[in-house]
C-alpha cells in the first residue's frame, strides 16, 4: 500500500493588500518535513503516524505552510503545486493520496486554489484511487473541492487543539476505503453565513454543542466523517460562507445528503447565537474596563490586527491608547516592523532613543507612532528577532517580521513573565488556552485593522449575497 502525502496550508486575508511570496512559506521537500520541528503535533503528523501504524509505505511529496497573511502570489502557488505534482509523477504508482490543506487560501488570479490543486492531482493520479484531505475548520469549501476529493475531515476545536486527531480521521477514511475496496464520496451543503472565530470558540455554545455532535454522526452508517467548515470572514470570495460536509460510502449516498442538510440546518438555526465568548468593547472602553477591574492580569486582544488571521500586524492605534491612558505595568505584544527593529538592533541595552514604529507593511502613515523608548532586551525565537522596549509604564515588543503572538512562551523567551503584568495586550483574536488560563478577565477590543471584528463594516464585493449577518432578513 503506497500512499502519497503532502500539505499546502495558508489562510489568506484578502483585506490585507500585501501579497504573500514563497519566502514566507515554511517548505519541506519529501522526508525533510520529518526533521522540521514546526510539523510536530500538526495535522500532517497525525496523517503520517496513522498511515505508518497501518503499515503503509509513505511517499512524502511537498509541504508548504505559512502564517496567515494577504493573498498568495501566483508564482508561489504554482511552484508549490508543481513540486507536488512532480513528486506524484516521478514516484508513482500510488494506492492513495492524503493531503493536509487549510481550505481558505486565496491566490492572485485564482478564486479556488485548493480546488485547482485537487484538479491537477486528479489529472495526475486519476479517479480510481482515493484522495482524502484534512482541512482547517475555517476552510472555505467549494463544490469543486467536494467533487474532486473522496473525503474530508476538518478540525473540531477552536482554538485548534485537535490537529493531529484530524489528520488521523482523514487518514482513516482513506485506509477504510482501501481496506474495503469501496469508494467514498462527499455530500456538501453551503450555509450562507459569515462567522468569525471569536464568535465560534468551541469551548462555549453554540459551537460547542454543534461540533461535539459531529462525532456521533461519524458512527452512523454510511457516514465516515461529518464536518463543519465555517469559512473565513476576512476574505472576500465568491465562495465565501460556511458549509456542512459529510463523507461516507459512495454506494449509499442519499443518507449522506440528508445528514448534510440536517447538520447545515442545525448550524443555520443557531446563527443569532454566535456571539463573542469574551467581553467585546470599543478600544477606549476596553482599556477603562481593564483599569477598573480589581484582579490581575487582564488580557486585551487588539483584535483588528490579528496576525493569526492574516492582518498586517503593524498597527499602533491600541498601543497609542495604552500610552495615553496612564496605564502602568502593562505589556503589549507585538508590532512587526523590520525598519524599527533595525533601529533597535543598532542600540545598546538600556539606551533611550527616539523610535518610529508601525505602518511598515500596510504603508499607513496614521499607524506610524513616534516616541522615546528604552531598549530593555533583544532576543531571537523560532527565526524571528525581537526587541523589548519600554515607554511610560508600557513594555512593548517589536519584531523583525510578522509572527504569531498567541503563545505566552514568546514573551517568556524574551525574559518577560506575562503573569506579573496588570495588563497584557496581544495582537490576537480569541485567546490561546495558555493565555485563557492566565487571564482573570479577557476583553476583545474592537480595534482598527485587517481583521476588524465588525463584519458588517468590511468592504465585501465578491462574497455571495444574501449572506448572514450582512443581510439579516433572509431565509435558507
Ligand atoms: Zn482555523
Amino acid at each position: 500500500m503506497r500512499i502519497a502525502i503532502g500539505s499546502m496550508m495558508h489562510e489568506s486575508n484578502t483585506f490585507n493588500k500585501l501579497t504573500t511570496g514563497l519566502e514566507t512559506f515554511n517548505l519541506a521537500d519529501g522526508d525533510e518535513f520529518l526533521q522540521v520541528q514546526g510539523w510536530k503535533g500538526t495535522v500532517i503528523d497525525g496523517i503520517y503516524n496513522t498511515l505508518k501504524e497501518a503499515g503503509a509505505e509513505i511517499g512524502p511529496m511537498f509541504f508548504a505552510r505559512a502564517i496567515p497573511s494577504g493573498a498568495v502570489r501566483l508564482d508561489a502557488y504554482e511552484y508549490i503545486k508543481a513540486r507536488m505534482i512532480d513528486k506524484l509523477r516521478r514516484s508513482g504508482p500510488w494506492d492513495g493520496v492524503c493531503l493536509a490543506l487549510h481550505g481558505s487560501m486565496a491566490v492572485e488570479g485564482l478564486y479556488d486554489p485548493e480546488g485547482d490543486l485537487l484538479e491537477a492531482i486528479r489529472w495526475e493520479v486519476g479517479h480510481e484511487i482515493p484522495v482524502v484531505c484534512a482541512l482547517d475548520m475555517h476552510a472555505t469549501v467549494t463544490e469543486r473541492m467536494a467533487l474532486l476529493s473522496d473525503g474530508y475531515a476538518a478540525y473540531r476545536t477552536a482554538p485548534h487543539e485537535d490537529e493531529a486527531e484530524t489528520g488521523t480521521r482523514a487518514a482513516s477514511i482513506l485506509l477504510r476505503s482501501l481496506a474495503k475496496g469501496r469508494k467514498t464520496v462527499n455530500a456538501f451543503v453551503k450555509i450562507p453565513l459569515l462567522v468569525s472565530g471569536e464568535q465560534s470558540e468551541t469551548r462555549v455554545d453554540p459551537a460547542k454543542s454543534l461540533f461535539e455532535a459531529l462525532a456521533g454522526y461519524d458512527a452512523l452508517p454510511p457516514v465516515l466523517c461529518a464536518s463543519y467548515v465555517m469559512g473565513f470572514p476576512w476574505a472576500d470570495s465568491p465562495f465565501g460562507g460556511a458549509g456542512a460536509l459529510v463523507t461516507g460510502w459512495a454506494d449509499d449516498v442519499e443518507p449522506l445528503k440528508e445528514l448534510a442538510k440536517k447538520v447545515a440546518l442545525n448550524f443555520w438555526e443557531k446563527r443569532a447565537e454566535f456571539v463573542y465568548s469574551a467581553m467585546a468593547l470599543p478600544p477606549e472602553q476596553a482599556l477603562q474596563a481593564a483599569l477598573a477591574f480589581e484582579k490581575r492580569p487582564v488580557i486585551i486582544s487588539d483584535s483588528g490586527d490579528n496576525p493569526t488571521a492574516g492582518a498586517s500586524q503593524d498597527t499602533t492605534n491600541f498601543l497609542r491608547l495604552m500610552l495615553e491612558s496612564g496605564v502602568r505595568n502593562a505589556v503589549y505584544t507585538c508590532i512587526a516592523d523590520p525598519r524599527a527593529y533595525r533601529e533597535c538592533s543598532a542600540r545598546e541595552i538600556g539606551e533611550t532613543f527616539p523610535l518610529t514604529v508601525g505602518g511598515y507593511y500596510s504603508g499607513k502613515e496614521s499607524e506610524r507612532l513616534s516616541l522615546s523608548a528604552e531598549l530593555i532586551a533583544r532576543a531571537e525565537s523560532q527565526g524571528t528577532a525581537y526587541a523589548v522596549m519600554r515607554a511610560r509604564g508600557v513594555t512593548f515588543v517589536v519584531s523583525n517580521g510578522r509572527c504569531a503572538t498567541y503563545d505566552p512562551r514568546t514573551l517568556r523567551g524574551l525574559g518577560l513573565a506575562p503573569e506579573t503584568y496588570d495588563l497584557i495586550a496581544i495582537k490576537a483574536g480569541y485567546l490561546s488556552p495558555e493565555y485563557q488560563a492566565m487571564s482573570e478577565l479577557s476583553i476583545l477590543a474592537h480595534t482598527k485593522g485587517d481583521t476588524a471584528l465588525e463584519l458588517r463594516r468590511l468592504p465585501y464585493v465578491k462574497t455571495p449575497r444574501p449572506i448572514y449577518p450582512l443581510d439579516i432578513e433572509m431565509s435558507f
